[in-house]
């Protein structure tokens, strides 16, 4: 396996950069950037990653835009995911500001409600 990949961006060899220009005299072309792989492999883990791809968000979002019907297809889903929860109602007290009619403002309590999402142990 090689060491490097060229970028998948199907516009990236249109960009006007100074690292696309190839090619010497009348023969300048601009290139598909290289990418060496594993440049963003901080971890160490040897786990491909989605800029050893890519050479930057535009290139990604080009080929997702240009593939999405076939990306979908890899993993299709058919139904809906659900994942069990519980949601809490908190009552708490809170305080807002309103003028009082003397240049200043007067902190009022009022008693508010936070709503809390628990998830549930499947198991
Ligand atoms: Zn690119």
């Amino acid at each position: 396996m090689s060491d490097y990949n060229w970028c998948h961006g199907p516009e990236c060899h249109t960009t006007e950069t100074q690292s696309r220009v190839r090619g010497s005299g009348d023969n300048k072309v601009l290139r598909t950037i290289k990418i060496k792989w594993g440049r963003y492999n901080y971890s160490g883990d040897e786990q491909p990653n989605i800029w050893d791809y890519f050479c930057n968000n535009r290139c990604l979002h080009d080929f997702l835009k240009l593939h999405a019907t076939a990306i979908a297809n890899l993993a299709p889903r058919r139904e809906t995911l659900e994942n069990p929860i519980k949601v809490v109602k908190n009552k708490y007290e809170n305080y807002r500001y309103e003028w009082n009619g003397e240049g200043g403002s007067e902190r009022v309590p009022y008693m508010a409600t936070r709503t809390i999402i628990k998830s549930v142990d499947n198991s």
